[in-house]
């Protein structure tokens, strides 16, 4: 099969992944308890939390770039290992207009509309 479609949105996603890296640990450097910010568990209550409001910011910040990395680099092993551009879903190829706007899609349009209208606890 032919991957050189994917040539120009692998190369995008490799730039993104190594932005989002160093925000993520540029970030997690400025907080006044780095320890509150490793794992998955750092928005867990407040509970111990010696985190100040600054730090709480950040931790949102970090925690959305987490997120946004974890899904880019996801998408980078669908390209390394396959699967890469088919719907989780449907199966159904997502399309490459969407994977250039979008390009760590998971679903294909229709699935997810579909999955918007729905929302399922993640
Ligand atoms: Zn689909």
């Amino acid at each position: 099969m032919n991957t050189r479609p994917y040539a120009d949105i692998r190369d995008d996603l490799l730039a993104r992944e190594a932005r989002l890296r160093d925000e993520v640990r540029a970030h997690r450097a400025q907080l006044v308890e780095p320890g509150a910010a490793t794992g998955n568990t750092f928005i867990a209550g407040s509970e111990g939390a010696a985190a100040d409001a600054e730090d709480e910011l950040e931790i949102t910040l970090i925690s959305h770039w987490q997120r946004e990395l974890d899904e880019v680099s996801a998408a980078l092993q669908r390209l390394n290992v396959g699967g890469y551009g088919d719907c989780e879903r449907c199966g159904k190829p997502i399309g490459l207009p969407r994977l250039r706007a979008l390009p760590e899609a998971r679903l294909c349009l229709t699935c997810q509309e579909q999955a918007d209208r729905a929302p399922h606890r993640s």
